[in-house]
């Protein structure tokens, strides 16, 4: 099932490569080594139909191979996705180094890794992702040009933080017009966890909209300034899914939707920017027999994509804000179709994607 290999952490030692179930009809996998650098990289091309796979490439101190191997496969093939819902012409890939970013790192490595997307001659473009920097893939763009979220100052779309966070915005008041009839979001309280890049920037559109925002965060720092900044709430307990709120936003990490959270959530809506929010698709039932409005996470987090998405095909900042803005209309369009059909948004979610890359492949084969 398609939800189960986003959220499958099972490895099959017997077929390494094309027995994993994260594999799921991958088009291409490269495994990059270079002793001088001791750069170990895979490069996992899920699907072209629609353009390019794009995806970034996350630097992770993985306990092994496998697990590199996994994360890569369910990323590339979550990147097909992202892009089909959201209209792009792009297809889904993505990269993963194995080491410590903070140690591991150095331009010669960053370089030679770059040398191997450009074997791939465009199949592939790169972009930052967990463990990345915006000046890593400036050093990238040194090698190959088949490399976007370089910075500004190199002719790049900068960091695509802000917009993600405009996405996911567009995205929780499209839930909040399913689900009261109104996308106004004034006296709403939504809880933040999480306030990185993404988080923060998603404070600002919710505080200009009236919303109630109370935020939380695992760096005590980073909560206290946010907080002082914006002057909001901070919940600094270790149950933020017990408390009363209106919306709740994870904006960190994935898998909170799971065994232990699920009868606690109070909130009536969860739309945020973190990826794999549901630990399985079984969760995203679960929210749904409660009335919990989800609102799928590849759809509504696709701003960054978007932003970047402007580098290939040199759209302007209005295009880019319209192409966001549409996130609103296929948000409420899921929401519709699944309780329509009787699915989750998630699996209304993906059909919609996939019938999009199979029309174009129907198209391709007249
Ligand atoms: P970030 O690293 O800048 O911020 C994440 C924040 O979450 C940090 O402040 C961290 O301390 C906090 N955090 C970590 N674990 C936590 C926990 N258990 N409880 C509360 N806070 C916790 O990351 P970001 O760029 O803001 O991205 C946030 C999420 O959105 C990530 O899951 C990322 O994969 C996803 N995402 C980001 C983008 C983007 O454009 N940056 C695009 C799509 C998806």
């Amino acid at each position: 099932m398609d939800l189960k290999i986003i959220s499958s952490n099972k490895l099959s030692k017997a077929d390494p490569v094309f027995g994993q179930q994260s594999f799921d009809n991958h088009e291409q996998i490269i495994f990059c080594h270079d002793k001088d650098t001791s750069l170990k990289a895979i490069i996992g091309i899920h699907n072209t139909v629609l353009g390019p796979a794009l995806g970034g490439t996350r630097m992770w101190n993985y306990e092994n191979e496998w697990e590199a191997l996994n994360d890569v496969l369910r990323l590339s093939r979550g990147m097909t996705f992202k892009s089909a819902i959201t209209g792009l012409n792009l297809g889904g890939g993505k990269a993963v180094i194995i080491g410590n970013a903070k140690t591991h790192k150095t331009p010669e490595l960053m370089r030679k890794f770059g040398e191997f997307v450009n074997s791939l001659s465009g199949k592939y473009i790169t972009a930052e992702d967990v463990g990345m920097t915006t000046s890593d893939m400036d050093i990238v763009r040194e090698v190959t040009p088949h490399v976007v979220g370089v910075s500004e100052g190199h002719g790049g779309s900068g960091n695509p933080a802000p917009n993600t966070a405009f996405g996911v915005f567009m995205g929780m008041k499209a839930a909040a017009k399913f689900k009261y009839g109104s996308d106004d979001l004034k006296g709403k309280s939504v809880f933040v966890q999480g306030v990185g890049n993404v988080g923060e920037a998603l404070i600002k559109h919710l505080l200009k909209e009236g919303a109630k925002v109370t935020i939380a965060d695992i760096n005590r720092e980073q909560l206290e300034t946010v907080g002082n900044k914006y002057k909001v709430a901070l919940y600094e307990g270790n149950d933020i899914y017990s408390q009363n709120m209106d919306i709740y936003a994870p904006c960190a990490l994935g898998a909170t939707i799971n065994d232990d959270t699920i009868n606690k959530i109070k909130a009536q809506i969860i739309a945020g920017s973190a990826n794999n929010q549901l630990a399985e698709d079984r969760h995203g039932v679960m929210l749904q027999e409660k009335g919990i409005v989800y609102a799928p996470d590849f759809l509504i987090n696709a701003g960054g994509l978007i932003n970047v998405y402007a580098e290939i095909e040199h759209c302007d900042k209005q295009e880019t804000i319209r192409k966001t803005e549409n996130i609103y209309n296929t948000t409420l369009e899921i929401l519709e179709r699944a309780a329509q059909n009787g699915v989750t948004p998630n699996v209304a979610a993906l059909k919609m994607a996939k019938e999009r890359i199979q029309k174009r492949k129907n198209e391709q084969l007249k």
